[in-house]
């Protein structure tokens, strides 16, 4: 994957709170079809620098830059539109739409991607949500065609179907009915049917039992094999040794070590970082 082109490079990240130096200096490159894991103890700087690729947070300096076009400080709609998407370290759907609605946003950003508002005229703009800007700014259709109807139905029901424990039962179902581990399916699926050209997982099995661990570990594990490039912030060192290409191990803001999977994690000062919490 090394000789792969660079889907992501980031340079001389820099992001303070007020003096709380959050991220310090993180360079790294990541390749098409790779997949990283960010570890480290919590407060680290992981999300932080989740949230500065995606364009939630605006850095001090640094250079972001996605397919080699620049991002760094671009707003997360923006960002999202380059080909981004993302989920979020305590989930986020949204609560008052289905399942299958939630997916749906994730297809509607595809499809706006791909044909940029176009052929808008023919769907009734039943209402717009400025949303959560990892999907873009979304339309939710109104009436369709009956073919469009079917070919959402399917794409939806390819998604929900990758994953066991019955979400395939559930997609009527509003998201905030669902368990806890259904809505980060949901946010898995809302992420994944959008094709991204890069998808950031923040901590996506947080909270989640063994076997449901085990289930994401799965469908990451598919994810990988169909080429998707990943950067991924985990805890859980057994999923993180079984998904990644390379590891970064974050501590106080800075990358301290990088490597392969079992390198990081033998790293003594990696060691000491989890240790001395
Ligand atoms: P991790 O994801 O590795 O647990 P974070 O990136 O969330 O760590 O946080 C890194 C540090 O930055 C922590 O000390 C955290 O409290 C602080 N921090 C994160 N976001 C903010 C913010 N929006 N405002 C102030 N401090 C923040
Ligand atoms: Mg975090």
């Amino acid at each position: 994957v090394l000789e792969a082109p660079v889907v992501l490079r980031v340079r001389e990240l820099d992001k303070s709170f007020r003096g709380l130096h959050a991220v310090n200096k993180v360079s790294f490159d990541l390749h098409k079809g790779e997949v990283i894991s960010i570890i480290g103890p919590n407060g680290s700087g992981k999300s932080t620098t989740i949230n500065l690729i995606s364009g939630f947070i605006t850095p001090d300096s640094g250079i972001i830059d996605i397919d080699d076009d620049p991002v760094a400080g671009l707003p997360a709609t923006e960002v999202s539109e380059r080909g981004l998407s993302r989920t979020f370290q305590n989930g986020r759907v949204f609560g008052g739409l289905t399942v299958d609605e939630n997916i749906n946003l994730g297809y509607h950003k595809k499809l706006q991607a791909q044909r940029p508002f176009k052929n808008l005229q023919k769907y009734p703009i039943v209402r717009w949500i400025p949303l959560l800007a990892e999907t873009g700014v979304a339309l939710i259709h109104g009436p369709k065609t009956q073919r469009e109807i079917k070919e959402v139905d399917v794409r939806v029901g390819r998604e929900v179907d990758r994953f066991r424990e019955r979400l395939g039962d559930r997609r009527s179902d509003l998201t905030y009915t669902l368990s806890y581990a259904n809505r980060r399916r949901t946010e898995i699926a809302r992420a994944h049917i959008s094709e991204p050209k890069l998808l950031l997982l923040d901590e996506p099995t947080a909270g989640m039992n063994q076997s449901e661990t085990a289930e994401v570990l799965e469908q990451l594990q598919h994810l990988k094999a169909q080429g998707h490039t990943i950067l991924l912030v985990e805890h859980k060192i057994d999923l993180v040794t079984a998904l990644s290409d390379r590891v970064l191990a974050m501590d106080g803001g800075r990358i301290i070590a990088q490597g392969s999977p079992d390198e990081v994690r033998t790293n003594p000062q990696v060691v000491e970082a989890y240790l001395g919490k």
